[in-house]
């Protein structure tokens, strides 16, 4: 279970002014949670909720035990509502709602949290019923409000709240929660080299899309090496059919970045930090017949051809000039 130690090792900065500003007792009525999907915006909700809540709060630390804590972890707290949308937004109807069935049922405590999930999504009828309800003198009331979109999010409720930025999650974490998830460790770790966005790892997965791509580019990167004369053919053969949209080119280019990066850690015996963790035995060979400023400039190579890829460039050809500069290398 979460605590704000654990949750410190994925959002650091907002688990430092979260905690400091619940030592001092001085939570606002209304916060903004803004950032990219899977950064823990949920999970910290949830937790501030508990802290919010718990019978035997200790400084800024929920007890976890209690059975305000254990019906918040289960989802089942009375005074804690998630708010989603109903279709396409948050109407006013579905804030009105809670609102009436607190007063029918005698209210358990005086405190209230409400956990908006999509805020940018309130229609202002929804907007000003929630924000209504902050300044009602006879509760205690948090609202924190859940967002990817900061930026249209009614300016009413962005004058009214706190905004707390979401950081994308660093390398390591996403890493984690990409085997967390079930995916292997050899492509987690290339997933995770690739993107920190939850979205983009998911496009990149689709229909097995990623595990494919990571093959073909260790095949042509191998040939480059041992079998040249075999490059194009594998280029014609397995690259066009699989890397078509620029978006999966432009992702094709980053995995051969990613394998001259590797080159460079094999040179100088960083092998913990490999995106290929499997592939370290060819690697190192491939190190063995490669200088470090060789293999610098294979990555420039590859940088210019991104930048090649922005404009329109045919990939066919885009491909053929790159694999062939980075043979001659
Ligand atoms: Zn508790």
């Amino acid at each position: 279970m979460e605590t704000w130690s654990t949750i410190k090792e994925i959002q650091p900065r907002i688990t430092d002014l979260l905690v400091k500003t619940l030592e001092k007792d001085r939570l606002a009525h209304a916060y903004l949670f803004e950032g990219s999907k899977g950064t823990g915006k949920r999970m910290v909700a949830l937790h501030l909720a508990k802290s919010f809540f718990c019978e035997n709060v200790s400084g800024p630390n929920p007890c976890l035990e209690c059975p305000n804590c254990k019906r918040i972890e289960n989802g089942n707290h009375p005074d804690v509502h998630m708010i989603e949308p109903d279709g396409l937004s948050i109407k006013k109807h579905q804030v009105e709602h809670l609102q009436k069935e607190f007063s029918y049922r005698g209210v358990e405590s005086a405190k209230k949290v409400y956990i908006v999930n999509h805020a940018d999504l309130m229609t202002v009828g929804a907007a000003n019923s929630i924000l209504k309800f902050l300044e009602e003198p006879a509760t205690l009331t948090l609202a924190l409000l859940l967002t990817e979109q900061g930026s249209k999010v009614l300016p009413t409720i962005h004058s009214r709240s706190q905004h707390l930025t979401f950081a994308p999650l660093s390398r390591a974490v996403f890493l984690d929660k990409l085997v967390a998830a079930g995916n292997s460790s050899t492509i987690s770790s290339l997933l995770a080299s690739l993107t920190t966005s939850y979205d983009e790892a998911m496009q990149l997965l689709e229909a097995d899309w990623i595990a494919q791509a990571r093959s073909v580019v260790i095949q042509l990167m191998e040939e480059l090496y041992a079998r040249p004369t075999q490059v194009l053919f594998t280029l014609q053969e397995k690259w066009l059919p699989l890397f078509k949209e620029k978006s999966q080119i432009d992702a094709g280019l980053d995995m051969i970045l990613l394998w001259l990066r590797d080159l460079l850690f094999s040179k100088v015996g960083k092998v913990n930090s490999l995106t290929y963790i499997d592939q370290i035995d060819l690697l190192q060979q491939q190190a063995l017949t490669s200088s470090q400023d060789n293999i610098s400039k294979k990555m420039s190579d590859v940088l210019l051809a991104k930048r090649h890829l922005a404009s329109n460039v045919n990939p066919q050809l885009l491909m053929e000039k790159l694999l062939l500069n980075i043979q001659e290398g």
